[in-house]
């Protein structure tokens, strides 16, 4: 959704009130039906290619370190400044406000390690295989709704209290009673394995140390911020004690993200102050160090965001004649040519970003589907139904891909297709109800027991169930 800048720059609502995932034993108990509903008024997950890809790179090795699963992690960006890291198995959440908070790579590798660490240890498993049964949306409802809960807990009255809504409505006594959501002996074990993967990846813990030690000091001041991993993993004063001498005992303790992965780093930071925090973030950020290509990058990003469409082509050529493999240049060279309205220009730029992508994101190819809808030759419609079912391919949850999708069946005149695509729209928008009645819609000019038809009974069949158990 950072490629999707228009949906973007209206920064959701939620975003003040969501203050992510904590204390995690309470989800299980939360109605997720309701809090859908709430999160359905702005859905407070951002996509995007670069920074998906960037995450998976950091989480891969360490997975594999612990032995799990290391392919198809999805990554799961919560717009949220609050630090929270959340893995369910196969999913790994993360607050955008976490990504900017670290300076180094090895700050959000540390987090990942220690959360695998978590997982490895069968730590709140239950909730876990609960959580990752569910589908995102619903993952993320339920998690906010225990965020706001745990901050209406624990702030009393002031700021936080009213962040819960309607969703924290009769949880304030389970909050109470489960307000500590890893054990003490939870959260040095999983220190423990982290600093076994780090040093299985030849990674100095020094980052998660750094975090860890952050949370800690923050505690002892009566901080307005509420910091929903701090509720959730407790760090007294020994445990960080603890937690030094082990990392200092590494021979790795010295070692340093490699400099192309710390460009990759302060090029997603820059990207999400950009987007969603704002020019005075951006500039934050340049200050240290303004010739540098993620400083250029972040300002070729605002000046497309905030200024001069014109301007900010003629930068991101810059860029992209410094890394001309960088599939993200390309990705925003089509944003802006999309937003100057020359769609087959952009078409272009993202069918290099879909060629140069090693991640074969989906969302690079939704980007060239729509920029070749708007081409709006029946000849681009068609290869734009191709791209678009590549991007749902690789990213089957992406409820705005297929609002395109049905868009350009439509313009096909298949009108079937486009009634089914619509009502996967609304099912991964969790609107049952309009997913029904599109499914229902399409089956009647489909024929019988075809996979298309199959599907449309899924979607009518589906009950959502109440609860996360
Ligand atoms: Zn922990």
């Amino acid at each position: 959704m950072l490629s999707r800048p228009r949906t973007m720059i209206a920064r959701p609502k939620i975003a003040r009130t969501a203050r992510g995932f904590a204390t995690l034993l309470l989800a299980a108990a939360v109605a997720v039906s309701a809090s859908v509903n709430a999160v359905a008024q702005g859905v407070p997950v951002v996509r995007d290619a670069e920074i998906e890809a960037l995450v998976r790179d950091y989480a891969r090795p360490i997975f594999k370190a612990a032995g799990l699963a290391n392919d198809g992690i999805d990554i799961v960006l919560v717009n949220d400044q609050s630090f929270n890291a959340f893995v369910t198995g196969r999913r790994l959440f993360i607050n955008t406000g976490a990504l900017v908070a670290a300076e180094t790579p090895n700050e959000i590798i540390g987090v990942i390690a220690h959360e695998a660490g978590h997982i490895a240890g069968g730590h709140q498993q239950k909730l876990r295989d609960q959580l990752d049964r569910a589908k995102t949306m619903a993952i993320i409802a339920t998690l906010l709704g225990a965020g706001a809960m745990v901050a209406g807990a624990t702030t009393n009255s002031r700021g936080l209290a009213g962040a819960g809504m309607g969703v924290a409505a009769g949880g304030g006594e389970m909050a109470q009673r489960s307000i500590l959501a890893y054990q003490r002996g939870e959260e040095i074990t999983a220190d423990r394995s982290a600093i076994t993967y780090l040093n299985a990846t030849g990674q100095s813990g020094m980052g998660m140390l750094k975090t860890f030690g952050r949370f800690q000091s923050a505690l002892s001041l009566s901080g307005t911020q509420l910091d929903p991993y701090r509720i959730s993993h407790p760090m007294p004063q020994e445990r960080i004690a603890n937690l030094e001498a082990l990392v200092k005992a590494s021979p790795y303790v010295d070692n340093v993200d490699p400099p192309t992965l710390q460009q990759r780093h302060d090029m997603m930071r820059i990207k999400i102050a950009a987007y969603m925090q704002g020019q005075a973030a951006v500039s934050r950020l340049m200050r240290k160090n303004p010739t540098s290509l993620a400083s250029r990058y972040g300002d070729a990003q605002q000046t497309y965001l905030y200024g001069n469409p014109g301007a900010a082509l003629t930068k991101t050529a810059a860029l992209i004649k410094e890394q001309p493999k960088n599939p993200y240049f390309q990705e925003l060279r089509g944003d802006i040519l999309m937003k100057v309205n020359k769609p087959k220009d952009a078409a272009d730029a993202y069918a290099k970003a879909v060629s140069l992508d090693p991640a074969r994101s989906g969302l690079l190819m939704v980007s060239l589907g729509q920029a070749l809808m708007a081409v709006g030759t029946p000849d681009s419609v068609k290869k734009a139904v191709t791209q678009l079912n590549n991007g749902i391919g690789r990213d089957k949850e992406n409820a705005e891909a297929y609002r395109y999708l049905a868009q350009a069946y439509g313009e096909l005149g298949q009108i079937p297709a486009a009634d089914l695509a619509t009502a996967e729209g609304h099912f991964y928008s969790a609107d049952y109800k309009n997913a029904k009645i599109f499914a229902m819609r399409a089956q009647q000019k489909l024929k019988r027991g075809e996979p298309g038809w199959l599907r449309a009974q899924d979607i009518i069949n589906y009950t959502p169930s109440n609860k996360l158990k």
